[in-house]
């Protein structure tokens, strides 16, 4: 296996492969710094993208540096990623030939709700957003709360008015 980081139509750079891959390979551990959630907040706050990973216990993210942090997003990707003995890797979903793009679906999380990190894979299973289906619902709700807030707020300005 041999991969290249090169820019990609997707965004910025991306990791491709030179060599085919074989569904189930372990094709790249994602690697960095692992940083308690706290430490994290904020830390990408101003910036497009995000390369912190969180892993299964809910409480350490991975502040990814290194040929796995490039790997970008798809809907419909041609990876997956898993956690195996307290190490994230980045494994073929199928058979991968050589030349593409690496992609796996970032299904992101803990998102200000402002953010709804759109997705340009332009696959036909795109779903338009990068956030995992929970934090698209968990989104919906706070904004709705938000309007919520802002009508009542409004209403009760409208009677001061009145009165
Ligand atoms: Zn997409």
């Amino acid at each position: 296996m041999a991969l290249i980081v090169r820019s990609s139509p997707l965004h910025g750079a991306g990791v491709y492969t030179t060599t085919p891959i074989e569904s189930g390979e372990r094709v790249l551990e994602y690697t960095g710094p692992r940083l308690t959630k706290k430490q994290t907040e904020g830390m990408y706050a101003d910036s497009e993208v995000t390369y912190l990973f969180g892993m299964q216990d809910g409480k350490t993210v991975i502040d990814g540096f290194g040929t796995a942090a490039f790997v970008n997003h798809s809907c419909d990707p041609n990876c997956e990623t898993d956690q195996i003995n307290r190490r994230i890797w980045i494994i073929a979903a199928r058979d991968i030939k050589a030349g593409e793009e690496l992609t796996y679906d970032y299904n992101l999380y803990d998102v200000d709700p402002g953010d709804d990190a759109p997705c340009y894979c332009g696959t036909k299973e795109c779903r338009g957003t990068m956030l995992c289906p929970d934090e698209v619902a968990r989104h919906k709700r706070i904004m709705a709360q938000r309007k919520r807030r802002r009508e009542q707020k409004r209403s009760k300005q409208a009677r001061r008015k009145v009165a």
